[in-house]
């Protein structure tokens, strides 16, 4: 029964007639639990009250299916509004993108040059960009991009998912790049020849991840909500003697919100992926996917 619901939420959350519905409708159905607001002012609001307790953010402009160069340049334009409004507002956080709502599927070309002037952007503000991991099928060209960009600019770093089988060797390439990698378990749905169907092969090579990225000696961001990987972390760290500024953890905004406060009371950079933007559909969807259990939150919503 959970397999179903997640196939179904993953196809839905592809569906460009339900995102468009969705979008016409504005958050409902209780996503705003997981979604910051529409505006970015809204989001905004929400990073400072994330600030008061000690969590930073990553804040994520939602932009899902862009078709036409001008929806791409649109994304920029929005990409570095929000970095305009962190530097203004003061709130401490960077910024994260998926290089599809930059134009990756019309034209590397303009892909690129959208990542340069974002990149640019943030550069003058003293701010970091983290690109997001999509689907298997943009996870060879990401990289590449990602390795281009690297050689120009220091502040932009990009995300591994430990369900695929090629990632110890991406863990390995990047290495001499000295990349800042978020590690993440992988939120998408891929075909067991490419990614490890059985939930426990993720999680160790998720361990076997992390481990080798901090040995490499670059930063690591750990995001994920388990608890077994953040305690696997933390006596990995201490007993390598690996600094506390060398990584951190991320959780998305509305999960395990407990346990964000907990890290940070005991001393850990906690950083919150908060996304908001009026494209909320398949960005809700991959959450429910991720954990069927919130279909509940979602009746109750419903009927409210
Ligand atoms: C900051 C951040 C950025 C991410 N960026 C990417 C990315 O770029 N590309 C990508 O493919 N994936 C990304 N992900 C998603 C990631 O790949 C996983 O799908 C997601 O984090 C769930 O895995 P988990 O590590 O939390 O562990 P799981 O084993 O899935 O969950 C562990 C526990 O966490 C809690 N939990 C997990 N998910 C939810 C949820 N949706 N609702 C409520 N509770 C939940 C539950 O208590 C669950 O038992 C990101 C995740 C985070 C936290």
């Amino acid at each position: 029964m959970e397999h179903i619901m997640k196939n179904m939420f993953q196809s839905l959350g592809k569906s460009r007639t339900a995102n468009r519905l969705a979008k016409k409708y504005g958050l409902r159905f209780g996503a705003a639990r997981f979604v910051a607001g529409e505006t970015t002012q809204q989001s905004i609001e929400a990073v400072r009250g994330l600030n008061q307790d000690g969590r930073v953010a990553t804040l994520d402009h939602l932009g899902e299916f862009v078709f036409s160069e001008e929806e791409a340049l649109e994304s920029a334009a929005m990409c570095i509004q929000t970095l305009d409004a962190i530097a203004s507002s003061g709130v401490k956080s960077n910024l994260s993108l998926k290089m599809t709502s930059l134009g990756l599927d019309i034209s590397r070309e303009l892909c690129v040059n959208n990542m340069k002037r974002i990149l640019d952007r943030a550069r003058q503000h003293g701010n970091f960009v983290r690109i997001d991991m999509e689907d298997y099928a943009h996870c060879q060209i990401s990289l590449d991009i990602y390795r281009e960009l690297r050689q120009e600019y220091d502040n932009v770093g990009i995300v591994i998912q430990a369900y695929l089988f090629r990632t110890m060797q991406d863990i390995d390439d990047l290495h001499a790049f000295g990349a800042n990698l978020r590690l993440v378990k992988g939120a998408y749905k891929e075909s067991p020849q490419v990614a490890f169907p059985e939930k426990s092969a993720v999680d160790e090579n998720y361990k076997k991840i992390i481990q080798k990225h901090l040995l490499n000696g670059h930063y690591t961001a750990i995001a994920s909500h388990d608890e077994a990987i953040i305690h696997f972390t933390k006596e990995f760290v201490s007993s390598n003697r690996i600094s506390i500024e060398q990584f951190e953890f991320q959780m998305l905004y509305g999960i395990c919100e407990d346990l964000q406060k907990q890290l940070v009371k005991e001393g850990y950079r906690v950083r919150v992926y908060v996304p908001y933007g009026v494209d909320w559909f398949g960005y809700f969807m991959r959450r429910l996917a991720e954990r069927p259990a919130n279909v509940w939150f979602v009746l109750k919503n419903m009927f409210k």
